[in-house]
């Protein structure tokens, strides 16, 4: 592998390569100047393709006021309610999420299949007798590499103030029928296109008594050995407006992202602590990626990146995949009204608590749907996050060597390397280098954080992925 190792220096043409938006050549890779000449990019953000942006104009939000409209129908869904009255209770929900969803996959030309995942989930802390759980999956398979998987969750399950009150309305408009509106929307939409890569659109349930719906799906992945490279969780995202007199922010939303991994074993701990690390885990990379393809007016939104697993006291059905060791991450709205989340439904001295569709905004929500869609889409049609990167050091050096796993893609372009001063929260530099395995360049390992993404022949780049020492 060594053998095809390429001297790389950086010059004005590498720093014109940092704009990233110049098609991958190795002309570039071979420029002959000194790293004192490249200078920091903007943080910039890459355009949405022409099939990204028929996605985007198909995001209706009068379909999602309408799944919203038909989930709080079923007065409450909480995972103990009824299971078998065909109007209230969880049962209805799910039986009405799957119907739909195969109503969607009919367009799919066979590529959209759609589930009922169900399990019994024994006694447990807050579930009393042994309870059936059921999550709806709808699979759009990839049509180049299938076995690349990016998940979207929202969780149909509701409460109210007692986590165990199974019979109450719990109308859970924001949390989480908004989430569930997203995915639903998305694989309608979806459905009819062809990502590279499979997405898998899942309502879940059992999240509110302890993330079991997901647990399970995550856990089947995990034992079925399936390539998650990406999932996110749509959870209370629906609206910008808080409702408690503050100002409204309906052009923002967040995406929570943990740093160390949840995961992370006691070696890969070590290395952390030796070089650093905290903020390069899988899924800060992700968040990173979110932040390149769908802020912006492509979607209409902001993405404010939080650089931590969830909200204080909250967490969400990310978290089960985080544990799994895949990169996963929370879409959530910018400002919460707790006294419209986990209340039962009622007016304390003229105060409105509980879920209620009334607090949603549909266009918000459509909003996030489309969020989801670039970050989806551009995953899908990207190459997969390049594996097995190692920064070589198996000798004192004052430039970086890097290697890599060569993609299998048949549309792989090539490769960009990525760098940043170990104080900067995002990738500031990026350089072209062909379709190689190997380079080096002549900036120490020692003095920045480097990262490795992989670039098609229309230009969808993928997340980055760091390298870890190589000995
Ligand atoms: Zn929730």
């Amino acid at each position: 592998m060594a053998k095809s190792t390429r001297r790389t220096f950086l010059s004005a043409s590498a720093a014109a390569a940092v704009a990233g938006v110049a098609a991958p050549s190795s002309a570039s890779a071979s420029a002959t100047a000194c790293a004192a000449s490249a200078r920091a990019a903007e943080h910039r953000t890459f355009p949405p393709d022409r099939e990204l942006r028929a996605i985007l104009r198909a995001v209706d939000s009068e379909r999602i006021e309408a799944i919203v409209r038909k989930l709080v129908s079923f007065g409450t869904r909480h995972t103990l309610s009824a299971q078998d009255d065909p109007m209230r209770g969880i049962g209805a929900a799910r039986d009405w999420i799957f119907a739909e969803l195969r109503r969607y996959a009919a367009a799919s030309g066979g590529r959209m299949t759609v589930e009922k995942q169900s399990f019994i989930q024994p006694v447990a802390a807050r579930i009393p007798v042994p309870t059936p759980i059921t999550n709806v999956v709808a699979t759009l398979r990839g049509s180049v590499t299938p076995e690349r998987i990016y998940v979207v969750t929202g969780h149909y399950d509701s409460r109210v103030t007692d986590v165990m009150d199974a019979t109450s309305d719990a109308p859970g408009a924001d949390d989480d029928a908004s989430g569930v509106a997203v995915v639903m929307e998305l694989a309608r939409v979806m459905a009819t296109h062809r990502p590279e890569a499979t997405i898998v659109f899942a309502a879940v349930a059992g999240e509110e008594q302890g993330l079991y719906g997901s647990d399970y799906l995550a856990q089947s992945f995990k034992s079925a050995g399936a390539d998650i490279q990406g999932m996110f969780s749509d959870d209370i995202v629906g609206t910008g407006n808080a409702y408690d007199g503050t100002r409204e922010d309906p052009r923002t939303v967040r995406l929570f992202v943990e740093g160390v991994p949840t995961a992370e074993t006691a070696a890969e701990a070590n290395v952390r602590r030796s070089v650093g690390g905290e903020n390069d885990g899988p899924s800060r990379q992700l968040g990173r990626f979110v932040a390149e393809v769908a802020d912006g007016p492509h979607t209409g939104m902001h993405v404010r990146v939080i650089w931590r697993r969830d909200r204080y006291l909250r967490g969400s059905d990310h978290i089960s995949f985080l544990l799994r060791g895949y990169p996963a991450a929370r879409f959530t709205e910018p400002r919460e009204n707790f006294n419209h989340e986990h209340q039962d439904v009622r007016v304390v001295a003229g105060v409105q608590y509980g879920d209620l569709i009334e607090f949603c905004d549909f266009d918000y929500i459509a909003r996030v749907a489309r969020v989801n869609a670039a970050a989806l889409w551009s995953l899908a049609q990207a190459p997969g996050t390049p594996r097995n990167v190692v920064i070589d050091t198996t000798q004192l050096t004052n430039e970086t060597t890097l290697r890599w796993q060569l993609g299998s893609e048949p549309d792989l372009a090539g490769y960009e390397v990525v760098w940043r001063e170990t104080t900067a929260p995002d990738w500031t530099h990026s350089l072209a280098v062909g379709k190689v395995a190997t380079v080096t360049i002549d900036l120490s390992k020692d003095n920045v954080f480097f990262g490795v993404r992989a670039i098609d022949a229309r230009g969808h780049r993928s997340p980055a992925a760091p390298p870890r020492p190589s000995s």
